[in-house]
């Protein structure tokens, strides 16, 4: 599609003006193959004949021009990108402005217009009424996005013809006015602003965005975005997450779920008074010595008719009702059998070898937790105890927050899936795996989107497609500086998200990107790792995973220890995450960091069986190396090592 895109626009003669077209046909059958497209050629022929207005001559030049389904999402993306990243003149679009059920293209442009301009429509109205009657069936939309003049053209090939010379006189004086204008606010706004590093800073990212995906000369050099560190990385992604709303479920269903309510409990705890022992209830006042046995309760049991009077007892176990009147329970060592019944079976009478105190081995209703108790507070994470408190107290359901829907895309032209024949100059998608293990590992049902190849179409429609799927989405690769690395502009413009980072200041990841953008009136998160495998692991555990789980409501820290290296290290410009293994031994408290080896960014092998990530800081002149023997902070990863 970007190959349709010439460069720059040439001034063919000083008294003659170029606009620059972008030629839109909708379609489903010309998109399809079906049907020739006709009307986009006969609107190139049109535009690129020479006129002359207001004494200019004008000649038109096509830009862009493609084909595209009655699809409201491809047309949208369609004109913002030729308004937005390549700043085309004037777009025409024909087509898909009728009545049938999937003509929707007034109704995309409308939505990406700035402005809109009734009065073209109502001369093409009008030129075509005098054709036909049948003109009043036309429901054409006019206007302006950003510096870019939109107008629809019907399908018909006659009628794009009778509609574009209706109009054709007025262009050059409106794209006049669009650019003028546009010139005049850009003026205040750096009055206002004065050189504000900023804008021009953002203003030259989209220039260069754009040209990234067009020409691999025109490829920027070095990265437009500002190196951040990853502490503010971490705090931008905290910034910008929205919490996401509470579902009720059963206490069973709600493992790994943060709560959103302060929980009390329903009952006491125990709900009767205990026995703490296997034993006898006995009358304290009743002191040491013999006791007629009335019978005896189990636990699950109520004591029933065996009711205590002095100088007897009940025989309980533990966890077992007493009776209401026992003032003491006496464990079976501390007493001694003196008559058994006649069969041996059952005991008559025994002694109490001990002075029982009140209250000796009773558990009081709601000595464990009394009924309206604050058992769990909001925020907290439930975890197995903590589902076994709620079930004690009779908490059958809770109100927890929702966990984040999930998915991981790969990119690469390169790429292909485990398992295949391998194909020349290809490697097999690791990252895709490795992600999606670690998001299940912590409590996420991820979503597989495939492998997005290089390409523009490819990209966005697998980006269309999570987005209405998941609330995250993990991409891998693309976003270095290759002249294939197209996520960024892609996110930025087709999406319109916000980039609010595209590069930490860290190794491996540097490249990483984050982003966000509205969809289907739904908040999306995208967090674009760097394609070598090491980067998007490391990435994965430093970015993606605080992200969820702060979107699911848990904003429990990662766990640093500090370690001692058992070997040397060079340190590099950029802080270092080095994979390590940590070993803890019985006579010294601060673990050992044995390293995984070469740290290159594409050697997966570094990450095996890595349970640490070890914090190395950049390098200064004063410390340019750390020593074994040193010791350092160690980021703990891994399943269950990820939070406190
Ligand atoms: P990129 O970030 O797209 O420039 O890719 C950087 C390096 O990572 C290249 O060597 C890619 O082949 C490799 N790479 C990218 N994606 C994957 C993946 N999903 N699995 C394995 N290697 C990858
Ligand atoms: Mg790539």
């Amino acid at each position: 599609m970007f190959s349709n895109c010439l460069k720059k626009d040439k001034v063919i003669a000083s008294n003659m003006a170029s606009i620059t077209f972008g030629i839109l046909t909708v379609s489903d059958t010309c998109a399809s193959g079906d049907k020739d497209d006709t009307s986009g050629p006969e609107l190139e022929r049109l535009v690129t004949t020479e006129q002359s207005h207001d004494g200019r001559l004008i000649k038109g030049q096509v830009i862009c021009k493609t084909v595209v389904p009655d699809d409201e999402f491809q047309i949208m993306a369609t004109l913002t990108r030729w308004s937005d990243v390549f700043k085309v003149n004037v777009i025409l679009t024909t087509g898909g402005t009728g009545f049938a059920l999937r003509d929707i293209t007034p109704e995309a442009t409308e939505k990406v217009l700035e402005k809109k301009a009734p009065g073209l429509s109502t001369a093409m109205l009008m030129a075509s009424l005098k054709a036909t009657p049948m003109g009043m069936l036309s429901r054409s939309v006019c206007g302006i996005r950003k510096k870019t003049l939109i107008i629809n053209l019907p399908g018909s090939t006659k009628a794009v013809k009778e509609c574009y010379e209706a109009i054709a006189g007025v262009i050059s004086h409106a794209v006049d006015l669009i650019l003028e204008e546009k010139s005049k606010i850009i003026k205040t706004h750096e009055q206002i602003q004065g050189a504000h590093q900023h804008h021009r800073c953002s203003h030259q990212h989209s220039a260069v965005s754009a040209a990234r995906i067009t020409s691999v000369a025109d490829r920027l050099r070095e990265s437009p975005y500002t190196m951040i560190s990853v502490d503010a990385a971490l705090e931008i992604i905290n910034k910008s997450l929205q919490i996401l709303d509470a579902e009720i479920l059963e206490v069973w269903d709600a493992y790994g779920r943060v709560i959103t309510d302060d929980i009390y409990s329903y009952c006491d705890l125990p709900p009767f008074r205990a026995s703490i022992k296997d034993g006898y209830a006995v009358f304290t006042s009743d002191g040491k010595g013999r006791r007629h046995v009335l019978g005896g309760t189990e636990a699950g049991q109520t004591p029933g008719s065996l009711h205590l009077v002095p100088g007897t007892c009940v025989r309980v176990n533990t966890g077992a009702p007493i009776p209401e009147e026992a003032t003491a329970v006496v464990q079976v060592e501390d007493t001694m059998l003196i008559e058994s019944s006649t069969d041996g079976m059952e005991e008559k009478e025994i002694e109490i070898l001990i002075e029982p105190k009140d209250g000796l081995d009773i558990r009081p209703i709601g000595s464990d937790i009394e009924k309206g108790t604050l058992i769990l507070k909001a925020q907290t994470k439930i975890g197995a105890a903590e589902m076994g408190i709620l079930s004690a107290c009779g908490c059958t359901k809770v109100r927890v927050t929702k966990l984040p829907t999930v998915g991981v895309l790969s990119t690469g032209n390169e790429l292909q899936q485990a398992g295949e024949p391998p194909k020349p100059g290809h490697v097999y998608d690791s990252n895709k795996i490795t992600l999606m293990m670690m998001l299940r590992e912590n409590g996420y049902s991820p979503r597989d989107f495939g492998i997005a190849i290089d390409e523009e179409n490819a990209m966005i429609s697998a980006l269309k497609d999570a987005f209405q799927e998941v609330d995250v989405l993990l991409t891998s690769g693309s976003v270095s500086m290759g002249d294939k690395d197209m996520l960024k502009p892609i996110l930025e413009h087709v999406f319109k998200a916000t980039i609010h980072f595209g590069r930490v200041n860290m190794k491996p990841g540097k490249p990483t990107t984050y982003a966000t953008c509205e969809y289907n009136k739904t908040k999306k998160y995208i967090l674009c790792l760097p394609g070598n495998p090491v980067s998007a692991t490391v990435t994965a555990q430093l970015f993606a995973l605080p992200l969820l789980k702060r979107l699911s409501g848990d904003f429990s820290k990662p766990v640093v220890v500090i370690a001692k290296l058992l070997s040397s290290y060079k340190l590099d410009p950029r802080p270092e995450y080095a994979r390590a293994i940590l070993e803890w031994s019985n006579d010294d408290p601060i673990p050992r960091a044995y390293s995984t080896g070469n740290q290159i960014s594409s050697k997966l092998l570094s990450c095996k069986n890595s349970n640490a990530l070890l914090m190395l800081p950049g390098w200064t002149k004063e410390k340019s190396e750390l020593n074994k023997g040193d010791l350092i902070k160690a980021r703990l990863i891994g399943f269950n090592q990820n939070s406190v």
